[in-house]
């Protein structure tokens, strides 16, 4: 059966994501444009892969490429709230602008995680780029390092998305566009 056929509906289409990354490029690649020390960007793994592949495109800078992975999903569709960072950066972030890439931020509890992990690595600034924020459900006010800035692709209503990067169970990810599952493919 084609992986289409568990969509219930589309969120957000392959059109919509690449023209939103495209803009989003443009405004980061201006953010960093005069500074003498160019960013590394840092995707959170794995569910920020496609994005970070289709973003760092977008960006007419020389910037270095870097992977972090924080745990908090046990299982199915709730977070567990103490998220732990699981696999950490190769690169010395000493002093650097940190450019953060996540597929989405919920409660907040990640990207918190992620950001004090980052500060006691010295990054001189953290910024973060995340493809949706669902801010309705925030729990965790998390606080930005230096001078650094939020950015977001699209506003996600209070669903359960997959696609693009996020997935159910590890399936879904290779979708090239986010949408809601059908209840019965959560059975
Ligand atoms: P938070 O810690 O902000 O509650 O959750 C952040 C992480 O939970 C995200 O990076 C993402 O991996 C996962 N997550 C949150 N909402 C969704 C969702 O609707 N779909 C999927 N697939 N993952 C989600
Ligand atoms: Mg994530």
């Amino acid at each position: 059966m084609s992986l289409d056929k568990h969509i219930e509906k589309v969120l957000f289409s392959d059109e919509a994501i690449a023209e939103r990354v495209a803009q989003l490029g443009s405004e980061i690649t201006s953010q960093f444009s005069g500074d003498s020390e160019p960013p590394v960007f840092v995707g959170v793994a794995t569910g920020a892969c496609l994005f970070l592949a289709d973003l760092v495109r977008r960006i007419d800078l020389p910037i270095s490429i870097d992977y972090i992975r924080a745990d908090s999903y046990a299982s199915g569709t709730v977070s567990s709230g103490s998220p732990r960072i699981s696999f950490d950066l190769k690169l010395d972030i000493t002093n650097k602008h940190v450019f953060l890439v996540e597929d989405i931020v919920d409660t907040g509890n990640t990207l918190s995680c992620l950001i004090e992990h980052l500060k006691l690595k010295k990054a001189s600034s953290v910024s973060v780029c995340t493809l949706l924020d669902k801010p309705s459900r925030r729990k965790v006010h998390f606080k930005l390092v230096g001078d650094g800035k939020f950015y977001s692709g699209f506003e996600c209503p209070d669903e359960f998305v997959v696609g693009y990067g996020m997935d159910f169970a590890e399936q879904y990810r290779n979708l090239s566009y986010v949408g809601v599952l059908k209840p019965e493919c959560y059975m």
